[in-house]
């Protein structure tokens, strides 16, 4: 019994030291696939979206467009172009609506951009706030479903060593720190 409560402490450590929470610009950041939060046309947009199509280059709208859309909960992968992560995860969150569907949605988009990582043999990987700027998820909700999701996959899954929250304001920041402090305790 104490041999199995241990194995689960550490096993939750492991998760958690795979699982980095930095204040910034993701499209400075020199991982292997930063994660776009896209629309579902994928040809580009406003936030987070227009920042990864400005640092990367026309060469991503082209390949979005032969893409042709992704649909909410579900990722796309293209390379970076001119972005020094090598690759763009492409997910479309939902837009808020308070329904419980909007939960499942976000969790989908961070379990479907992982398990893409996964199949594409890529070992670090930054996400944004996903569905928390003009889709107006609330940001505490969503950090929950964010980091809840991610774990259950590094439970999985070791191929990936390096998962990146990347926030923009400070605000935001603290609340992905105050929650994984919560889940390490
Ligand atoms: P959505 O349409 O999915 O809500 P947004 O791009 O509007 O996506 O916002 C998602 C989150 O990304 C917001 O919290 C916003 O502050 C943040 N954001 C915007 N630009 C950047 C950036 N360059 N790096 C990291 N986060 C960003």
């Amino acid at each position: 019994m104490v041999c199995e409560e241990k194995k689960e402490k550490s096993m939750e450590k492991d998760i958690l030291d795979r699982i980095e929470v930095l204040q910034g610009d993701i499209t400075c950041l020199d991982v292997d696939a930063i994660v776009n939060a896209a629309n579902r046309s994928l040809l580009g947009g406003g936030g987070v979206d227009g920042a990864i199509h400005r640092a990367a280059g026309p060469d991503l709208l082209a390949e979005c467009r032969a893409i042709g859309g992704c649909p909410t909960g579900e990722a796309k992968i293209t390379r970076g172009y001119n972005l020094i992560a090598r690759h763009v995860i492409h997910t479309v969150g939902p837009v808020y609506s308070g329904k419980q569907s909007d939960s499942h949605l976000l969790s989908q988009c961070y379990a479907n951009s992982l398990q893409l990582a996964i199949d594409q043999g890529i070992s670090t990987i930054a996400f944004p706030a996903v569905s928390c700027g003009v889709y107006g998820y609330p940001m505490k909700a969503a950090c929950k479903i964010a980091v809840d999701s991610t774990c259950n996959v590094l439970k999985d899954s070791r191929s990936i060593n390096r998962v990146v929250f990347v926030l923009f304001s400070t605000g935001d920041y603290n609340i992905y720190k105050d929650y994984l402090s919560t889940i390490a305790d």
